[in-house]
């Protein structure tokens, strides 16, 4: 049973071939069996979990339908959950139980989703091969010396190793593209403002967005579609109709306008999973696609410019977590400021407070407008870039990574080497554009991810293109040994 995808489960239950309790009894027994190896899992919400599957299986018997009810999920652990620890990976938060469900769970909830736990996750999202975890590093399912990638490294580690169907994921950077591409999954960054923050702990808000992680890009249509729409709680959230995901898979590719970006092949990429991003090129010319080399110009300047806004939203969002409110608070503080200092100093691990620093030294006065205002600027020449690009292609297909999954620790003391990990996926957090990772082959039998960027709202058809690539190749379809 855990091989199913959710399409497939959802068939399933429908031709009630199986309940969603016993699937979830099975899934939850495989995930204590297997998940030692992996530690992918923060939280195992059992109980609950069990509860929402006799109610999925009530509302099927009542003849109620829908392609999300009864479909075991998982959420990343910085997705708030009622009563439930939300910990974002960090000691700051370990003993912090939400007192409200994030919009994303509540809706996945009443679609009739089960929550069989909260995973793992870099802290508060900083990471693109989570470790740093309070909770200890996750592994790859295909290599267990090797990272899944970051920040929704559990949820990615999670579905690659068949523990459950599909999982939320939030991508800032690219932590949903980046561990996709790690695992061999399909995961999809969608349009800033497409799905709901509200409930969602803030790392950098201009940049976080929730999305679906899964195995196939029909998984991930159904899952989009259960956690996409407006919200009247979340200031940035964009009232625009959600499209039917599922209906936009059968498109013809026919005459598809696809842009490689120069910028993409540089130094840095490893020649190996250049060959196999061509290769999947090739694979969308067959289906119709017409290829032609594009420029992204200011592509070199968006690591410096990330590493500026974010760790500067990631300053402010997380100056809340001060030992009174939330959380963490130290032993025996002596005063106001001994309580400030050593609650935050014991609560967030050595990546947040790196980033807390750079963070508040950008925003500063005297170094605002040579940092942080700078790189707003640039922000706005990579979205023109982009802007230029989508009148002449339809979609922008690169690498998602320029290295496949590195050995764990490898990079642990040179920050800036895993920063530059991100330099395909970030651009499209800063523009505000979906992204979506997908399988594309193998490299030292570590999975390789291909990126397509489309423009705004445009999630619909890059899970055309995903699916349509899927009908004809099974590099999502492959299995780590031992799972
Ligand atoms: N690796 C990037 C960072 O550390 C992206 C993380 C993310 O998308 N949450 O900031």
């Amino acid at each position: 049973m855990h091989q199913l995808t959710l399409a497939e489960i959802a068939r399933g239950l429908a031709d009630k071939k199986f309940s969603s309790e016993e699937l979830t009894k099975a899934l939850l027994a495989r995930i204590t069996q297997l998940d030692p190896q992996l530690n992918s899992f923060i939280s195992l919400t059992e109980d609950l979990a069990l509860q929402q599957a006799k109610a999925a299986d009530a509302r099927r018997a009542n003849g109620e339908n829908g392609a999300l009810l009864g479909a075991p999920i998982a959420h990343k652990d910085l997705f708030c959950t009622q009563g439930i620890r939300t910990s974002c990976g960090s000691k700051m938060l370990d003993n912090f139980k939400a007192p409200y469900d994030a919009t994303v769970v509540a809706k996945l909830a009443a679609a009739g989703a089960v929550t069989l736990g909260k995973t793992n996750m870099d802290e508060f999202a900083m990471g693109s091969a989570n470790e740093s975890s309070y909770y200890g590093a996750v592994k790859n399912p295909w290599n267990l010396e090797h990272v899944p990638g970051g920040s929704s490294g559990g949820s990615a580690a999670a579905v690659a190793a068949r523990l459950l169907p599909a999982a939320t994921g939030t991508d800032t950077g690219g932590s949903i593209r980046q561990p996709a591409a790690l695992t061999n999954l399909t995961g999809l960054k969608p349009t800033y403002g497409r799905v709901s923050r509200w409930g969602m702990i803030a790392y950098a808000s201009s940049l976080d967005q929730g999305g679906p992680l899964a195995r196939t890009a029909e998984d991930c249509a159904i899952l989009l579609q259960g956690m996409a729409g407006f919200d009247p709680q979340d200031s940035t959230s964009i009232d625009e109709p959600v499209p039917d995901y599922s209906a936009s898979l059968n498109g013809s590719l026919q005459g598809l306008r696809i842009g490689v970006p120069k910028e993409y092949f540089g130094a840095g990429l490893d020649p190996r999973i250049a060959d196999l991003i061509h290769n999947s090129v090739k694979a969308l010319e067959k289906l119709g696609a017409v290829v032609k080399e594009i420029s992204l110009p200011n592509m070199q300047h968006a690591i410096p410019a990330y590493y500026v806004i974010a760790p500067a939203e990631a300053s402010s969002n997380l100056s809340r977590f001060d030992g009174v409110r939330f959380g963490y608070r130290c032993e025996d503080p002596k005063n106001l400021i001994d309580l400030y200092k050593r609650s935050r100093g014991e609560g967030f691990g050595p990546e947040v407070q790196r980033r807390i620093m750079v963070g508040a030294y950008a925003l500063s006065a005297g170094y605002y407008d040579a940092y942080y205002l700078k790189a707003q600027k640039i922000r706005r020449l990579i979205k023109n870039d982009f802007m230029a690009a989508f009148n002449e292609v339809d979609i922008i297909l690169g690498p998602t990574t320029p290295n496949p999954a590195w050995k764990l620790g490898a990079k642990n003391s040179d920050p800036v080497a895993a920063y530059l990990e991100d330099v395909y996926t970030i651009t499209a957090n800063l523009a505000g554009l979906p992204g979506l990772s997908m399988p594309a082959g193998f490299v030292d039998g570590l999975p390789v991810g291909v990126q397509l960027l489309a423009p705004y709202f445009q999630e619909g058809r890059l899970l055309n293109v995903a699916h349509q690539y899927q009908l004809n190749t099974d590099w999502h379809t492959r299995t780590p040994t031992g799972f």
